[in-house]
């Protein structure tokens, strides 16, 4: 309590004097002792229990010296005023103390209203937070704002504390971890002012949920010996206790994402599993069988049937199919394995797209049969930037899927054209098409229609095209065709993509 409380409560009972010297005539003396108990009053309420005391002694005096007969002197003519002043006296000190009392109960409830409110916003910043980074920096935050101190964070891993934030400059000797260590394992508040370990300097408060101690929080008092009060230490494990749940939160998304990582990559494993159980085993039983028989005849056996030359020729010209197949089917479990892995790397030259769609096309020569395949080119196409072995991955990925999912003998037709200083790679088919729910979903990983009777496949192709096509900074889209099937787009830029450093991307 300052004194200038006390010179605050002596300048209100001087008003209270010099308000009742100019009415003094008009009223009975005991009517203005109503003055001096009104300056009581403000004293208690505004300055506290002592500058109330001190205003209810310094009004009997003055009322008194300056109201009482005779005046400007202590002397009493009429004794009945000794029970006026000791009933005042009386008053003054019981409201005194009641006043005080209510001021220290608004004082506490202030106090509450504001741990409320600050650990509100604590909660409110913590629901917006995701990552556990930035739960760590609001406990940070929040904390050493509310209590004004120095603040840790550590978490359990792999049962051992880790430290995983803390205010700048915050040193810890091991006596203090093991008072965390202690908090952590008996999920209790332990240090500075508590029962365990009260001589340390640092409070810690365990982080813990239903499912267990996650971690400990820790608060240093700004200088030695100062200590946490009563509510700080509450407002302390308030903290703590949300900070717990939001990090579970986080760590649980972690782990979440965690599991849907493996799930993807379990995927692909077991899709590797059913290609090779299915996919890569079904050309190579066929190779195996026509180099058996081709055997047999060479080598004359009981058993072996006379083959003409022609039947022989098609026996060998089917192997080669087979053989093409499997490599095209290899190729593409590559280079889906590399693109995980982000090992696909680009040789980027100049390279004519001329050569590429007739390299692409050479390759599935024997799977086009009677369709009519056109290809229209504009003039003057310039040399782009490509890897040529890729591309050529790509342009096979669409071509086999145009022969795969459109009827026999219908036309593929291939066009080129340049527009906003892209190529522009056109593969068009008269298919059943796609539905345009489909058109995006048909890229991802595993994506296939659910169409009966659709030919074989593992739904990879489309999506090593998107992943080597964005990788020369292009764009590969599908749309819906007038009159029937299918146009897959592939853009690719006319000139290098520079600052992203593409190329040997490893
Ligand atoms: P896969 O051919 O191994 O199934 P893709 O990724 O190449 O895998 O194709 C994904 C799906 O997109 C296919 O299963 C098929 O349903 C559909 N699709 C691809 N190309 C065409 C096309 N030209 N016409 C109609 N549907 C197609």
């Amino acid at each position: 309590m300052s004194r200038l409380q006390f010179l605050e409560s002596i300048g209100l009972v001087a008003l209270a004097t010099l308000l009742g010297l100019p009415i003094r005539t008009l009223l009975h003396p005991t009517n203005l002792v109503m003055l001096y108990m009104a300056a009581v009053v403000i004293a208690a309420f505004f300055l506290g229990r002592g500058p109330a005391m001190l205003a209810s002694f310094l009004s009997v005096l003055a009322f008194d010296f300056f109201f009482v007969e005779p005046r400007l002197n202590f002397a009493l003519a009429d004794t009945e005023y000794l029970v006026t002043f000791n009933a005042f006296l009386a008053v003054g000190l019981i409201v005194s103390s009641l006043a005080g009392r209510v001021r220290l109960q608004v004082k506490a409830l202030r106090e509450r209203e504001a741990q409320v409110e600050a650990l509100n916003d604590f909660s409110r910043d913590l629901t917006a937070a995701l990552s556990l980074d930035t739960i760590l920096n609001d406990v940070i935050w929040h904390v050493s704002q509310t209590l004004g101190r120095e603040i840790v964070v550590f978490l359990a891993q792999d049962a051992a504390l880790e430290r995983r934030a803390a205010t700048p400059d915050f040193k810890l000797d091991e006596s203090e971890l093991a008072v965390a260590r202690w908090s952590f394992e008996n999920s209790q508040v332990a240090g500075l002012g508590t029962n365990a370990f009260p001589q340390s300097q640092i409070r810690f408060a365990p982080l813990k949920t239903l499912r267990g101690a996650l971690g400990v929080l820790g608060v240093r008092p700004g200088t030695a010996g100062q200590v946490l009060t009563p509510v700080q230490g509450q407002q302390l494990e308030g903290f703590a206790y949300l900070a717990a749940m939001a990090i579970e939160r986080a760590l649980l998304a972690e782990q979440a994402n965690r599991a849907q990582v493996l799930g993807e990559a379990e995927k692909l494993q077991t899709a590797l599993l059913n290609s090779i159980s299915h996919d890569l085993r079904t050309p190579l039983v066929s190779i195996q069988g026509v180099l058996d028989s081709l055997l047999e005849v060479e080598e004359g056996g009981e058993n072996a049937v006379q083959l003409d030359q022609a039947a022989r020729l098609d026996m060998l010209e089917n192997a080669r199919e087979e053989t093409a197949r499997l490599n095209r089917l290899v190729e593409n479990l590559l280079d889906m394995t590399r693109l995980e892995a982000g090992t696909l790397k680009l040789r980027l030259e100049p390279g004519d797209l001329q050569d590429v769609i007739g390299s692409a096309l050479a390759h599935l020569n024997d799977q086009f049969g009677s369709r009519p395949v056109s290809v229209t080119l504009v003039e003057g196409l310039p040399l782009i930037p490509m890897d040529f072995v890729l591309m050529e991955q790509v342009l096979v990925n669409l071509l086999d899927n145009a022969v795969k999912y459109s009827p026999p003998g219908s036309p593929i037709e291939v066009s080129v054209a340049c527009q906003d200083n892209q190529a522009l790679i056109r593969i068009a088919d008269r298919g059943p098409g796609i539905p345009s729910a489909e058109l995006e979903q048909i890229f991802s990983k595993f994506h296939r229609l659910n169409r009966p009777g659709q030919a074989k496949g593992v739904g990879l192709g489309l999506s090593i095209c998107k992943g080597i096509v964005e990788a020369h900074s292009g764009r590969i889209w599908a749309e819906g065709r007038s009159g029937g099937g299918s146009v897959f787009t592939v853009a690719l830029p006319l000139e290098r993509a520079t600052g992203k450093g593409r190329e040997g991307r490893t």
